[in-house]
């Protein structure tokens, strides 16, 4: 499971988020490209009768990751050890989990880029050899022993590639780059939700859904959830447009799906800053947000989408984002690509 979840989840939406998890590649919806590259891993490994490449799984939060690495240890039959970069501190958190891997094991590590440095470099030989040198003792009578490994599949996750080191990201076989659901694909991954949950719904309240997710399943779940719950409550058994339409308006979702942090952002950027360049971390003070999450979790979908550019000085709002909020643009305000 990501690190960087809402903190607003709680444990009903987690248990939620795991009984719709697709189990195999037929069921995860689009990432044709992906599944494709997957596929062919796997089948590759399987008529070898060897342990698939690494893989390294990179994109923002919610996309299908850690789904995708328990697909992939189902279809190739192998056990999967789950555990996430800012839990291995120390080498030897590795060593004890590498040393206890079984023959063919997949090994999940989720927000790779978290691990420490000395725990990074023993990975290296470990997933180049199937060997890990583990230091014994201190000072002077320090020692290295060489320890054996079984073969493994290393499966990393990170919502940040860029801050993986060459040698690490050298040593996958592959990298998927997970991109963002159209809302056609978000469409088939809530007609799914809803059929798995028994929840009718008019073909229009789900497309809503469909449009206002963020580009992204796990979202598009959870507001499946909302919805559906905004219905109950008031007593209808059917989800329609209008209560789908009601329901994100009471939870501020707007009409491209950002929620109040998106906006208090873009607030800052077309008004406060008025189109000029602002710095990563000003803007995380100014709406009191981790550098981490705007970068990881909430600044690619406005990118996106166009709203906002990154540039070398700092974050500009486009005028689309201008226009989405109603204000006029400064003079000063970046173009968007279409307007190059
Ligand atoms: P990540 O590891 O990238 O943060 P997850 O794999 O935990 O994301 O996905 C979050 C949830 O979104 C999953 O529980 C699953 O229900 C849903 N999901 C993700 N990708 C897909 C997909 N391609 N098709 C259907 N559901 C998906």
């Amino acid at each position: 499971m990501s690190e960087l979840l809402d903190p607003s989840d709680t444990g009903s939406d987690l248990a939620f988020e795991g009984a719709l998890r697709p189990q195999s590649l037929e069921e995860f919806v689009g990432q044709p490209k992906v599944r494709e590259q997957v596929s062919m891993l796997i089948k590759a490994a399987r008529m070898q009768d060897r342990s698939a490449d690494h893989i390294l799984l990179a994109g923002p939060p919610g996309l299908g990751k850690t789904t995708l690495a328990m697909i992939i240890a189902h279809e190739s039959g192998k056990p999967l050890r789950l555990t996430s970069g800012p839990t291995i501190q120390h080498a030897g958190d590795l060593a004890a989990i590498l040393t206890n891997l079984v023959a063919g094991e997949i090994l999940f590590i989720d927000e790779i880029h978290r691990m420490s440095r000395a725990a990074e470099e023993m990975l290296y030989l470990a997933m180049e050899d199937f060997r890990v040198d583990v230091m014994v003792g201190k000072g002077v009578g320090a020692n290295s022993i060489p320890l054996e490994l079984e073969p493994f599949t290393l499966i990393g996750a990170t919502t940040r590639s860029g801050m993986l080191p060459n040698p690490l990201r050298d040593r996958f076989g592959f990298t998927a780059h997970m991109e963002f659901y159209s809302p056609e694909e978000l469409l088939g991954v809530l007609t799914r939700s809803a059929a798995k949950l028994g929840i009718s719904y008019e073909e229009s309240a789900l497309v809503e859904i469909s449009k206002r997710s963020r580009g992204t399943p796990r979202i598009a779940n959870r507001l499946l959830k909302r919805v559906r719950d905004f219905a109950l409550v008031h007593g209808h058994d059917v989800l329609t447009l209008d209560s789908a339409h009601e329901a994100l308006a009471l939870y501020e979702i707007d009409s491209l799906g950002l929620d109040r942090m998106d906006r208090s952002i873009l607030d800052l950027l077309t008004g406060r800053f008025a189109g000029r360049p602002v710095g990563l971390s000003t803007l995380a003070v100014a709406v009191g947000e981790e550098v981490d999450t705007i970068e990881a979790v909430i600044e690619p979908f406005l990118v996106r989408t166009g709203l906002i550019l990154r540039t070398p000085r700092g974050r500009e709002a486009t005028p689309a984002a201008f226009a989405h909020l109603n204000k006029k643009p400064s003079p000063g305000a970046a173009p968007t690509l279409l307007d190059l």
